[in-house]
Formats: structure tokens, C-alpha cells, sequence
């Protein structure tokens, strides 16, 4: 289908982008990549009357060494990410989900700012962005800014803390220097959403467990973090037979949908087994 007609804005400047969206309020709708919105508005479940188009605001591109934080853009592509050096090294569980997200044309042009404001609970960044202890830098109008912790950012299925007249700006996220990482996503066919995944990133001592930082993609309306099993593998030696009880509370507290790929309870079956894979492989550095 043919989108509805739409003026178009292509801002150079965030403080333009936040006068266009004061200016148009409801009538106005965010694009960054497309690639959630464009399928959205040939289907017409949405008709906004104008498009603010962030592509020319370069100060939302890139990623930047912040001392103990390493902050990304929110207009940066998740092809500049998947091999950033910086991400690579002290937040690796990231680029390791990245590399899963779809195919390489969506991975061109979308955006992590705009998957992390869509909010799709098969999405495969917002599991690690709340496993990493991130902060999203949201600015609003009049200059007002504010950061928000990951875990309340994502407030329900498709639903952030960013309001209609406001931006996401920056992914700040904590150095986990030296932490093991891997990203373990269960699908039927490869480019498929994910029926579950698992980001887990783990410092270990020796052979010992001593953090273990873990976030889970489909498991409820919002990626969640599997917290009873971060604690239980603290003190752990990194070993199959060591992990398995404590990866087996993946999936306490989570609510994780029925559809065609799955029911509820394959889906928590799927979340230990995942899980401990997912932790075997981090430990493994
Ligand atoms: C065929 C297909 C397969 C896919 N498979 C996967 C997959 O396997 N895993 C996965 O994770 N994703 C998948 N995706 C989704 C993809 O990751 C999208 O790129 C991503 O969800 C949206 O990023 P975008 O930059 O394209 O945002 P857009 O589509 O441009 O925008 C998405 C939403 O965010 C808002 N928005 C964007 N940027 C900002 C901002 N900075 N501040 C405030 N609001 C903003 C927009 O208004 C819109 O509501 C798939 C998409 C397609 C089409």
C-alpha cells in the first residue's frame, strides 16, 4: 500500500527538530531509519500530516569515549555499530545483539535510537541496552533534558518514557571492560524476530562467576532482566553442570506471549536453556 500524504521536514539541528514537533504536536511523527515507521504508514496504522526527518542531525551520529561511559548517538545505524571498536571492547553484548537484527539493508539504515522508541518486545536491543545498566538521554522542549535508567525507560508493549514531543538523543552505557558477552536468539528462520534471546554479559574470576548481567528479548511486553539468575550464578564455577539450576530461573517473573512460533510455556521452557548458553559462551570471555 501507499502511505497517506505527509509534509516532510528534514531538520539540521536538534533544537529545529524539537520546534517542529512544538509547532505540528499530534499531526507530527519522528523518522529516523524508517524501518518500523515506513511499514507502519503503508499500512496506514498511522497517516501523521508532517515527517521530522532527523537524518541531518549529525550531533546524534556516532559513538564517543565518555570516561567510565561510552555514549552512542541516537541516530547512529546499527551498521556503524556492529563493529564499533569502542562498543567492541567494553560493552560487547551490544554489537553481539546487533549482529542478529535482521538483514544487512535494515541494518544500513535503522536506527538504535529508533528501535529503542519502538519499543517491539521481539526487538533485539533492548535486551542488552537494560542488561548493560544503561541511561537514555531524552531532550524535550525549552532545552530540557533528562536522563532515564533503562529499566524505566520501556513502559509497556511499544510504550517508552520518550513523550510525542520529545527526543531520544543518547545511549549512555557503563564500561564493562574485561566482561564475557554473547547474545543467544532462538528463531525458526534466520532474519526472523526473536521468538526468544537472551543477552548475557558475565565478569568472572578465575573460573568463578563474580557479576553476571542478564536481559531477555520476548519474554513480556518490555525486555526484562532475569535478576534471580544473576544472583544465583554469582559464586558459580563458569561450567555447564555448575550454571544449569541457576539458569533455570530464567523465566521467574516473566509473561511471555502465545502466538503461531510458540506458547507461553515453550517460550519460558526456551528462556533456561537459552539463558544458560547464552552464559556458558560470556564466561568464555
Ligand atoms: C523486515 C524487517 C525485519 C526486522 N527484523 C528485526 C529483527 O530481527 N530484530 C530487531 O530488533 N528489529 C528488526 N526489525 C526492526 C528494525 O530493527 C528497525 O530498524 C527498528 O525497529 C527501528 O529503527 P529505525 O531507525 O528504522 O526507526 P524508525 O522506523 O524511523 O522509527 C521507529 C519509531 O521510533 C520513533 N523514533 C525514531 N527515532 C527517534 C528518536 N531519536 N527520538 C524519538 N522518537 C524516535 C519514530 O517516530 C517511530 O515511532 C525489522 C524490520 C523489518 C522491516
Amino acid at each position: 500500500m501507499i502511505p497517506a500524504t505527509f509534509d516532510y521536514v528534514a531538520p539540521a539541528t536538534l533544537e529545529e527538530a524539537l520546534a517542529a514537533l512544538a509547532e505540528h504536536g499530534d499531526d507530527a511523527k519522528v523518522i529516523a531509519g524508517g524501518q518500523s515507521l515506513l511499514p507502519i504508514l503503508r499500512m496506514r496504522l498511522n497517516a501523521p500530516e508532517v515527517l521530522v526527518d532527523l537524518g541531518k542531525i549529525t550531533d546524534l551520529q556516532g559513538v564517543t569515549d565518555d570516561g567510565d561511559a561510552v555514549v552512542v548517538g541516537a541516530m547512529t545505524t546499527y551498521a556503524d555499530l556492529v563493529h564499533d571498536p569502542l562498543l567492541r571492547e567494553h560493552a560487547a553484548v551490544l554489537p553481539d545483539a546487533i549482529a542478529e537484527v535482521a538483514d544487512p539493508q535494515i541494518r544500513h539504515r535503522g536506527t538504535i535510537g529508533g528501535a529503542l522508541v519502538h519499543a517491539d518486545p521481539a526487538g533485539d536491543v533492548g535486551a542488552p541496552v537494560l542488561a548493560l545498566d544503561a541511561e537514555l538521554v531524552i531532550a524535550g522542549q525549552g532545552g530540557a533534558t533528562r536522563t532515564v535508567a533503562a529499566t524505566d525507560f520501556f513502559e509497556d508493549l511499544f510504550t517508552t518514557a520518550v513523550g510525542d514531543d520529545e527526543l531520544l538523543t543518547q545511549i549512555r552505557i557503563p564500561k564493562h571492560t574485561g566482561w564475557g558477552a554473547h547474545y543467544e536468539k532462538f528463531v525458526r528462520v534466520k532474519h526472523q524476530w526473536s521468538i526468544v534471546a537472551v543477552a548475557a554479559t558475565v565478569r568472572t574470576e578465575g573460573d568463578t562467576i563474580a557479576e553476571a548481567a542478564i536481559g531477555l528479548t520476548n519474554m513480556g511486553s518490555t525486555p526484562l532482566r532475569a535478576t534471580a539468575v544473576e544472583q544465583a550464578l554469582v559464586g558459580k564455577a563458569a561450567a555447564d553442570d555448575a550454571i544449569r539450576e541457576a539458569c533455570a530461573q530464567a523465566a521467574d517473573g516473566t509473561n511471555p506471549p502465545s502466538d503461531l512460533n510458540g506458547d507461553s510455556d515453550y517460550r519460558k521452557h526456551l528462556a533456561g536453556v537459552l539463558t544458560r548458553r547464552a552464559v556458558l559462551a560470556a564466561a568464555k570471555g
